[in-house]
């Protein structure tokens, strides 16, 4: 049995991560965690969440329950993640970063750091999502430099970092594929007498609106024709599924960095 910590145990991502853990077997959750001062420090997770008494209490710091797991699984905030990796790599445990809106510095750091345990860090843990991570470096390649490239992202009015790593992600790979520096090319958003498009330019544009779950479009627009891929999520099961078998995954690797390709074994294929 793989022995799971949830980190923002009491988050919109970690209610779900809980929630579903304990109804998949071969896992179980036993500890959670909190932002020092949240209020539902101290109370059992199982019952804040409907599902009875598990007997995992929450916690106000890894250091206290870090022990007892086998990998942890992190859906927070960006500037505490480099220091619940610290924690792992100290105890040797695994760990699963889902979490999103990480600066260049904290990328930096959490790569030197998966040198001495096993991690995964994927911005979108869904499998759709990361099927389409790989069509779209497909597309990109056949498409090459004819087709403008332009990314619209949704999300819920609650969602506090922006563009979402997702659409990020796909426009690094569609960059990569062209071979395009993002730094250079990627336009977050226009306004006013801009002029004509650059050719090689990769829009990302940003909605936030009520509870939309999450959706990304990527088009590729060319003259007298466009294509459209979309990826819909209906609700954050479909995250959280993902981060479940990405915890059962990693506890078996070796240490290094991984992402959902490899989980999902999407990386030679
Ligand atoms: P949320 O605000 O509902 O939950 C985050 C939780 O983390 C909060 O309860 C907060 O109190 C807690 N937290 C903050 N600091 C902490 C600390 N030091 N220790 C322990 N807990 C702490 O947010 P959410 O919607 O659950 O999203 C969380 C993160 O996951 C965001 O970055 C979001 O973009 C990302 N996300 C990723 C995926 C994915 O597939 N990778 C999917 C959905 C959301």
């Amino acid at each position: 049995m793989i022995k799971a910590i949830v980190m923002g145990g009491a988050g919109r991502m970690g209610g779900r991560i809980i929630t579903l853990i304990s109804s998949t077997d071969g896992i179980e959750v036993v500890g959670a965690v909190e932002r020092k001062g949240h209020p539902l420090i101290g109370t059992d997770v199982g019952q804040n969440l409907g599902l009875g008494t598990l007997g995992v209490t929450i916690d106000d710091d890894l250091s206290k329950c870090v022990e007892k797991g086998d990998v942890i699984i992190d859906f927070t905030h960006h500037d505490v993640v480099v220091d619940h990796l610290k924690t792992a790599v100290e105890n040797k445990k695994a760990m699963v970063i889902g979490t999103t809106g990480l600066t260049a510095d904290e990328m930096e750091s959490i790569k030197k750091l998966a040198e001495k345990t096993r991690c995964i860090l994927a911005p979108n843990m869904s499998v759709g999502v990361n099927v389409m991570f790989k069509v779209l470096d497909y597309v990109a390649g056949i498409l090459g430099d004819d087709f403008d490239v332009e990314i619209v992202e949704a999300h819920h009015n609650l969602k506090k970092d922006a563009p979402s790593g997702t659409a990020v992600k796909m426009a690094q790979i569609i960059a990569d594929q062209l071979e395009r520096d993002l730094d250079t090319y990627g336009v977050y958003g226009r306004k006013g007498v801009i002029g004509e498009r650059r050719k090689e330019e990769i829009g990302i544009q940003t909605v936030r609106a009520g509870d939309i779950v999450g959706e990304h479009t990527v088009i590729f627009g060319g003259i007298g024709e466009r294509l459209e891929f979309i990826h819909r999520a209906h609700s954050r099961d479909n995250f959280a599924k993902g981060a479940i078998r990405a915890a059962k995954w990693i506890v078996n690797q070796n240490n290094g960095l991984y992402d959902m390709q490899d989980v999902l074994g999407l990386r030679e294929s």
